[in-house]
């Protein structure tokens, strides 16, 4: 059985890329003249399989998907969603920041490329080691058919299909136009990869980010944990319930790595490249035994707390002859 909740059908699609998670979870929900998709999954022959043998199993076409709904357009969430479109019709809706994220990200890559660059220098990490990060996501545009969006939606928009009114909550933080979708009658939340029921997301500063990333991401959390949540519907993972207490421990979690970083750093001024090396990544793991993809990630997320941390005047931020340091005030 696929459908989690009444009108609502739960697609596990599979991500072709050890690196991360397994799969990523579609969800298509019934209307009065055709289905909204939720997610789209990467662009690959073995996740668009999985997605039609889904479909015919629900009993339902390609051509009944009338809109496709993009959490945020990181390749397992958006890749497929221009192959989707061209087979259905469908319209692509999703937040105006990503929409402008397409073009420099899986389009033309030469200046974001020469800004991560840039940003990875500034923040310690030496010449030599620079570029197998800076190159850690070259590739990654093959998994996805980069298509711009038909609609764009912001924050208090709402999407009517068959007895579901979503409303969108734009949701900074894992990726800074990301949206989730909440039903207030039925006291359901599709939440993209803003809240996952067992990993913390990723939320990195990069060239591309807003402003304090994980600050926004933090505030968004308690903003939500106001909702009346009963079921959460994620982008990985199981749906599951429990919604206040998963939002309290990603948050704790956050803090917990405040501290930790704060204990590393002890009366020094350290850059992000110096602290990330010290600090015990996922269960256990150290810098050393990091793939370049997850290094690049450690650089990115070490950052973010520290941003937010001067953000909030716990730490000063020295910028010094190009390189940034951080020192505890
Ligand atoms: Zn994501
Ligand atoms: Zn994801």
């Amino acid at each position: 059985m696929t459908e989690v909740t009444p009108g609502i059908h739960w697609i596990k699609l599979p991500i072709d890329d050890a690196r991360g998670p397994s799969h990523i979870n579609a969800y298509l929900v019934r209307g009065d003249v055709g289905y909204l998709l939720v997610d789209s999954g990467w662009n690959t022959d073995s996740s668009f399989g999985t997605l039609h043998n889904t479909l015919v199993k629900i009993g339902v076409g390609f051509e009944e998907i009338s809109q496709i709904l993009v959490t945020h357009v990181h390749p397992d969430h958006y890749g497929m969603a221009g192959r989707i479109k061209k087979l259905s019709g469908a319209t692509i809706a999703m937040h105006p920041i990503e929409k402008d994220f397409i073009e420099p990200r899986y389009v033309h890559m030469e200046e974001l490329l020469h800004q991560t660059d840039r940003m990875l220098v500034d923040n310690g990490v030496p010449r030599d080691e620079m570029e197998k990060l800076r190159d850690a996501t070259v590739g990654l545009e093959q998994f996805i058919d980069p298509t711009p969006p038909d609609i764009t939606l912001r924050d208090g928009d709402t999407i009517t299909t068959g007895e579901f009114t979503f409303r969108v909550i734009w949701t900074p933080g894992h990726s800074s136009g990301h949206i989730c979708l909440y039903e207030p009658d039925k006291k359901i939340l599709l939440s993209g990869d803003h809240i996952l029921p067992k990993i913390t997301p990723n939320i990195s500063v990069h060239p591309q980010s807003i402003e304090n990333p994980l600050g926004r991401y933090i505030e968004s959390l308690k903003e939500l944990r106001q909702l009346n949540v009963e079921l959460i519907l994620p982008g990985h993972d199981q749906p599951f319930t429990g919604f206040a207490p998963r939002i309290d421990e990603i948050i704790h979690h956050h803090e917990l790595r405040n501290r930790e970083i704060l204990s590393v750093m002890g009366d020094q001024a350290r850059t992000t490249y110096q602290i990330a090396r010290e600090i015990i990544w996922g269960v256990n793991s150290r810098w050393h035994d990091l793939p370049e993809f997850h290094q690049r990630m450690a650089v990115f997320e070490t950052l973010a707390h520290l941003e937010m941390m001067a953000a909030e005047s716990r730490i000063d931020k020295l910028p010094g002859k190009g390189i940034i340091y951080y020192r505890q005030n």
